[in-house]
């Protein structure tokens, strides 16, 4: 079980419970292709079960799938983290994205999904190259667990962190 806890918010991961995680342990600036078991798989030295590539981006079952489809969905780029990521392949992801999720709920008939995309250590990264996965969520008890104990967002805090975030955009759009 995997619990991240700040003030009163916690967002609890019940999968991969035997995963040690290290929170602000160093995330990689950039991989090279050969770096991550993702990168030999796009280069084709390791097998995997496509079911999508284009110029950019490669779709794969997932090896140890939480549901029937679990699906990965990753840029062709080695970016460690989606914050690393170039416009170009975020928009080439964005574009199939929905498409390869309609492909998986036409395939396994489970029309409820998560979504997940983890950056870091902390944040349940295992491979440092960016990957969304696809999870059907058949049932309550099957797929990706979460629990998401929300707090009130604080007025105060809020206008501080709309200056902040938007003044970093215009410095680094
Ligand atoms: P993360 O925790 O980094 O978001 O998830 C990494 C995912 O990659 C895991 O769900 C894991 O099962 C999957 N994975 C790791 N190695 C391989 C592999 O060699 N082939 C495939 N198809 N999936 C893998």
């Amino acid at each position: 079980m995997f619990r991240f806890q700040r003030a009163q918010c916690a967002l609890e991961f019940d999968y991969k419970p035997d995963r040690t995680l290290s929170f602000g342990a160093s995330i990689p600036r950039r991989a090279s292709m050969a770096d991550t078991i993702f990168g030999k798989i796009i280069a084709g030295q390791i097998p995997c079960h496509k079911v999508y590539e284009d110029d950019r981006v490669l779709a794969f079952l997932d090896i140890n799938p939480l549901t029937r489809g679990h699906t990965l969905v990753i840029p062709k780029e080695p970016a460690p983290t989606l914050d690393q990521l170039s416009d170009e392949s975020a928009a080439a992801l964005g574009r199939v994205l929905p498409r390869i999720c309609r492909a998986v709920i036409a395939a396994t008939g489970v029309r409820e999904y998560n979504v997940l995309e983890n950056n870091g250590p902390g944040a349940h990264q295992a491979v440092f190259h960016v990957h969304f996965h696809i999870i059907p969520r058949p049932g309550s008890n099957e797929g990706l667990g979460l629990r998401w104990a929300a707090r009130s967002l604080d007025q105060g805090e809020a206008a501080e962190l709309v200056q902040s975030i938007t003044a970093a955009l215009q410095k680094a759009p």
